[in-house]
Formats: structure tokens, sequence, C-alpha cells
């Protein structure tokens, strides 16, 4: 099983190459081609299994395969619960994108927001972000979630853990309706059932 098997396109290809990947992992063996499909995923993934990539290379082919819109709305929102798991998936989606023309950048609170807010009116294709700084910054209308089409909770049981589930429910009523979602998780309370069968649409379960 190479990556190529996988479907994904040149650029990303060129990109994995660089960053020394040979074969996809096992999450990246189940999760790539579905997600290509559009479906909803529901994963159990621990940090380490490459879970990161297993979302972020389909999603990039995915936004690419469509034109940039001029504006640039964000229209891959990846929720995560702290600010180093953001900052960690934003870096590793500016590796992987190095080679496509996609705009992403990274929000989350302790520090300050001028330079986040900055980044945002520019317009971005994809946005990694903490619940208590997208909400404050959405609130204050630096961006809009209207044409959010892919939705990506990463670390959702220590999301949850945290007390983020009404920021969650927040901001899953902010986005349209028509879109697709992957959720990652560690271990599946029932809370965490409650919520994937809240908003996943026939999700394809995968394990790592
Ligand atoms: P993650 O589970 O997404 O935090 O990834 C764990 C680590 O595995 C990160 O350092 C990735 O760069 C690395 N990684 C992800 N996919 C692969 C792969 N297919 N081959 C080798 N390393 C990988």
């Amino acid at each position: 099983m190479s990556f190529k098997n996988l479907g994904l396109s040149d650029a990303l290809l060129k990109a994995i190459d660089k960053k020394g990947y040979t074969t996809p992992s096992p999450i990246q063996q189940k999760a790539i081609p579905k997600i290509l499909e559009r479906k909803d995923i529901l994963a159990s993934a621990q940090t380490g299994t490459g879970k990161t990539a297993g979302f972020a290379l389909p999603m990039l082919q995915i936004l690419n395969n469509s034109k940039p819109l001029s504006k640039r709305p964000v229209r891959a929102l990846i929720l995560t619960p702290t600010r180093e798991l953001a900052a960690q998936v934003y870096d590793d989606i500016r590796t992987y994108a190095a080679y496509v023309d996609l705009r992403s950048t990274v929000i989350f609170g302790g520090v300050n927001a001028n330079p986040q807010i900055r980044t945002l009116r520019q317009g971005v294709d994809i946005l990694v972000a903490t619940p208590g700084r997208l909400l404050d910054l959405h609130n204050q209308k630096v961006f809009s979630l209207a044409n959010v089409e892919m939705l990506v909770l990463d670390e959702a049981d220590r999301m949850l853990d945290m007390g983020f589930l009404r920021d969650i429910k927040k901001i899953l009523a902010l986005l349209p309706n028509r879109r697709q979602n992957l959720l990652f998780s560690a271990t599946f309370s029932k809370e965490i059932k409650q919520l994937a069968g809240s908003f996943l649409h026939h999700p394809v379960l995968v394990e790592a």
C-alpha cells in the first residue's frame, strides 16, 4: 500500500515524500479513501497513529479540487482542545500544503488576538482553532462560518473532558447543514457517542 494508491494528487505526494513518509499508517489507509468519498467519519485514534495526516491530506485534496474562492471564506474548520495541539495540526497542514494553493491559519486563546484577526481578515481556506477563541473572534465578526464544507473534531474526548461541549454545540449551530464531518477520539464514552450521534451522518467507523 502506498500513498499513491490512496488517490492523492501529485502535489500532495510530493509533500509527503519530502516529509519522508513512505507508507500510509493503518488509520491513513482506512480513513483517506472514505474521506475522499465525502463520507462522515467516526475514528478511534490515539495520538501517534498518524491521524493528523489521515484527515489533513484528503481535506487538502478535496479543497484543492475545487478552485479556491477569491474571498477565501473558511471552507474547512478543525477544532482541537488545546493550543499545543492546534499549533501542531497547523504546522502539519502547512507542510502537507506546500505545493497547493490553499491558505490556512491557527487561532487559540492566551495570546494577543490582533495578529490572528489580521490574518483572518485576509481570508483563509482552512482554520485550525480552539473553541473559545473561535467563538470570541466569530462574535466580533472577524470571519464567517457560513461556507464551511468540512468540520474536524480532533481529540473530541479531551474537548469534552475540558468542558467544551457547550462551545462545540454553539459552533455546530453556526455551520451550514450540508457539510462533511470527521470526529477523532481516543476513547468512546456515552457522551462522545451522544455527541457523534447528534451531528454525524451515517458515519463510517474507522479504527487505528
Ligand atoms: P499524529 O498521530 O497525527 O500526531 O502523528 C504522529 C507522528 O507520525 C507525527 O510525527 C507524524 O509526522 C508522523 N507520521 C504521520 N504519518 C506518517 C507516515 N505515514 N509515515 C511515517 N510517519 C508518519
